[in-house]
């Protein structure tokens, strides 16, 4: 059987850190090497309520239900073991113009790839804000509403998201049903050519989407392909790619 070849240590993307590197390890939880053991973020012994202390301790927004006192669970950070709670680390990662939130708040190991949208979604779980980054104002590039923030900016984009889900959704309202009841494909196109049943389907079409973007930036604007914003685009297309390649090739 052949072995993978060798690779440098490359960083787990954020969620599979928080939800396979550190939350699978159970048995490692709240016992710490001392008994007096105090949280790098928020300062306090281990064992009090961090939710409440880190919003006191930065002065930020964090809104903490006052009738619910979450002790969050106190674990050891992969690799370097650096004790942290999880909704301190977590709210580390809300810091989205830090350059310490993807990073140990002891040795300053970076620990994870982050990426916003999954930031957002422990944040949510977890129940804490994304920073949100005053900027001086910006035009958005496609709807060209003014956009004085990054909270105003996401507002604005998940609007346009909204839309096009009603669009689609009320197209789909006037093809025949699939179900006894008559209820709608959801996220399904009618074509049975781009028909997905399982996790592998979907990514795929995902890619499909992308090959698509791709070519109409190949074929109407192909000064596109010498920016840095086509870089990215296609990095973000080869991610895609390996992602289903690991889906097909996993054990
Ligand atoms: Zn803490
Ligand atoms: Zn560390």
């Amino acid at each position: 059987m052949a072995l993978p070849v060798a690779t440098p240590r490359a960083l787990p993307p954020l969620l599979r850190y928080v939800d396979h590197n550190l939350m699978q390890n159970v048995s490692a939880h709240n016992r710490p090497p001392h008994p007096n053991a105090t949280c790098p973020v928020c300062f306090l012994q281990w064992d009090s309520s961090p939710m409440v202390t880190v919003a006191a301790a930065s002065s930020l927004r964090t809104t903490p239900k006052a009738t619910s006192v979450i002790i969050s669970t106190f674990l050891p950070l992969s690799p370097c073991r650096h004790w942290v709670h999880y909704s301190c680390l977590i709210w580390l990662a809300t810091q989205t113009t830090s350059d310490h939130k993807d990073r140990c708040p002891v040795c300053h190991i970076q620990l994870f790839e982050w990426e916003g949208i999954t930031a957002l979604t422990l944040a949510t779980r977890t129940d804490l804000e994304l920073q949100d980054q005053q900027k001086d104002g910006f035009f958005h590039p496609i709807s060209h509403v003014y956009t004085p923030s990054d909270r105003t900016a996401y507002e604005t984009e998940c609007t346009l998201i909204d839309s096009l889900i009603a669009h689609f959704f009320f197209a789909q309202l006037n093809q025949p049903s699939r179900f006894v009841d008559l209820s709608p494909d959801l996220l399904r196109p009618a074509a049975k050519w781009l028909s997905w049943t399982t996790q592998t389907g979907f990514l795929l079409l995902g890619m499909l989407i992308a090959i698509k973007m791709r070519r109409f930036l190949l074929e109407g604007h192909k000064g596109i392909v010498s920016t840095e914003s086509w870089k990215e685009f296609d990095e973000g297309v080869k991610a895609l790619q390996k992602r289903i390649m690991d889906e097909v090739h996993q054990p």
